[in-house]
């Protein structure tokens, strides 16, 4: 069975933990136009702890007029980049320094493990770092034709952008988006995701003490179909950078459709690890563990099918499940926990209903429903299906949690074919010490990602997006750029004028 950490005889709540929420609208916190709240949950014990704002179309359009204003009057997007710079270094400042505080707080709202969501605050302050540093060093292009034309780019900030996030990583992923966005000049709109609107609600103060000027950024609490579809529908709002699931990326698309918006999508995943039988196996079973089970299964990269060559396929199956079984599920606090609560009873009712699903398709060998210990608070045990078939549900449909599919291959072309055979795209985890087979491989599988014997592991200057109905566009390094601003050609004559003479032939002289 897992192992569990002895429980603690109640759950951690931090220290000065508030039980209301605002928005943040042109520098000052505010309630909902309507008054309206809504109540938020701890994974531990599901009790409400918080009331957060409702925002609704009102309030989006009381954000969105502050954004405005702060793009059109204030010195934001004005700014030399490296005075951007400086306060975006000193947000990362900020937020290093706050670490402890921040990984304590995204803990107990999402119910990741505190180890963890400390490693997620870190890779937020190194987030704004990375772009403080990329405008600064930003070089445009410029094309000659010697004696003739001249040709450059003017890049400029675009407006008002409206960024939605998800609750899985919840600061981590704002700062993905608010880094680049806010860097290039941008003003800002966040609604951030429902479930976990706590460590959403630190940026405002964290911005004030960096000194970003008021109405920069704005925020508001709410419902996805209440305040990030009134987002979506903006007209201010020209931009959208949308992280979340393939369906609600598929509404947005649509309802951004008629105001022709550049949209920027990050959705979801069912990500194959390939493990051939030439593989250092034992780094190959460490890194599938941690690549399905590492931030309670609620990652977008998650590599949730693991595809293994037949003849080491037992071996595999049999090692992998009894490590999944050592994985300690425990209390988010606790620093020994490696698999926390997940983020909502909701999200665990669907958890729990695939697993159900998955013990009707494949052969269970590890876990298999709530983590023995956890009478409440959303635990799921690891859990391990083998011999999964490829139409089976647990192979296609994204779960989310802590349950991977393990599938075996007979060949190259087997394992590329099971690989592309989901309608995800977004990360491939490749197992083999061939050279040759890891590169064609590569090439071949469907995803905007891949990593070859290595463990997700991301340098910020990559292309990040998926392929299929994983994503639209790519952001990292220059392309978050490229998304958040509009690229002007400016063209200019540097000889005579060769200009056609239309309307000439008849002229009296
Ligand atoms: P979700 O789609 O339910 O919600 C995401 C955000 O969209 C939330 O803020 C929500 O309030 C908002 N939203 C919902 N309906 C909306 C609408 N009609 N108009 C505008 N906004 C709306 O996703 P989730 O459950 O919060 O997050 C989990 C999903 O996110 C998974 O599918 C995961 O794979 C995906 N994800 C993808 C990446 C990536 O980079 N590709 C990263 C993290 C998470």
């Amino acid at each position: 069975m897992t192992q569990t950490t002895p429980a603690p005889a109640t759950r951690h709540v931090p220290a000065d933990l508030p039980d209301r929420i605002q928005h943040y609208i042109g520098g000052a916190f505010v309630d909902s136009v309507d008054g309206d709240t809504f109540d938020v949950l701890d994974p531990v014990s599901n009790e409400t702890y918080l009331r957060a704002a409702a925002g609704k179309k009102a309030d989006i359009d009381l954000a969105v007029a502050a954004a405005r204003r702060a793009f059109t009057e204030g010195p934001w997007p004005r700014m030399l980049p490296r005075e951007r710079s400086r306060v975006l270094h000193r947000v990362a400042d900020i937020v290093e320094s706050r670490d402890a505080r921040l990984a304590e707080l995204e803990s107990f709202d999402s119910g990741l493990p505190i180890t963890q969501a400390l490693g997620q605050a870190r890779r937020a302050a190194e987030n704004f770092r990375f772009f403080a540093d990329l405008i600064v060093a930003q070089s445009d292009d410029a094309y000659k034709v010697p004696g003739r034309q001249m040709n450059y780019v003017n890049r400029k900030p675009i407006g008002v952008a409206g960024l939605i996030t998800p609750w899985n990583t919840p600061f981590m992923l704002e700062s993905w988006k608010l880094g680049p966005a806010l860097a290039t000049g941008n003003t800002v709109v966040l609604k951030p995701a429902e479930f976990t609107p706590l460590s959403a609600s630190l940026w405002a103060g964290i911005f004030e003490e960096a000194g970003l000027p008021a109405g920069v950024f704005n925020l508001v609490n709410g419902l996805g179909e209440d305040a990030g579809d009134a987002l979506v529908k903006h007209p201010d709002v020209p931009l959208i950078s949308f992280t979340g699931e393939s369906s609600t990326g598929q509404l947005i698309f649509g309802n951004a459709a008629p105001f022709l918006k550049g949209l920027s999508m990050e959705l979801g995943g069912k990500s194959p690890a390939v493990v051939f039988a030439d593989a250092d196996l034992e780094a190959a079973v460490d890194a599938t563990i941690f690549g399905v089970f590492s931030l309670n299964g609620e990652r977008c990269t998650a590599g949730s099918r693991i595809l293994v060559e037949r003849s080491v396929y037992d071996e595999f199956v049999e090692r992998y499940a009894a490590q999944a079984k050592r994985v300690v599920v425990g209390y988010p606090n606790d620093p020994a926990t490696e698999v926390g609560a997940l983020v909502h009873p909701e999200h665990y009712d669907k958890v729990m209903s695939y697993i159900e699903i998955g013990k009707q398709e494949a052969r269970l060998v590890a876990g298999g429903g709530r983590a023995e210990g956890f009478a409440q608070g959303n635990f799921v045990a690891p859990t391990v299906f083998a011999d999964v078939a490829p139409d089976a549900r647990i192979f296609q449909e994204e779960i989310f949690g802590p349950v991977v599919a393990i599938t075996p291959f007979d060949s190259d072309e087997e394992a590329l074919t099971l690989a592309n055979g989901v309608r995800y795209g977004l990360a491939a985890y490749i197992w083999t010490n061939d050279l040759k087979r890891a590169h064609n491989f590569a090439q071949g599988v469907e995803a905007g990602m891949v990593w070859l014997n290595s463990n997700n592991v991301r340098d910020l200057r990559t292309p990040f997006g998926g392929v299929k109905a994983s994503g639209l566009g790519h952001e990292g390094g220059y392309r978050s750029i490229d998304f958040y601003t509009d690229q002007q050609a400016v063209h200019i004559t540097l000889g005579e004028v060769h200009n056609p003479t239309f309307g000439k032939s008849g002229e009296q002289h």
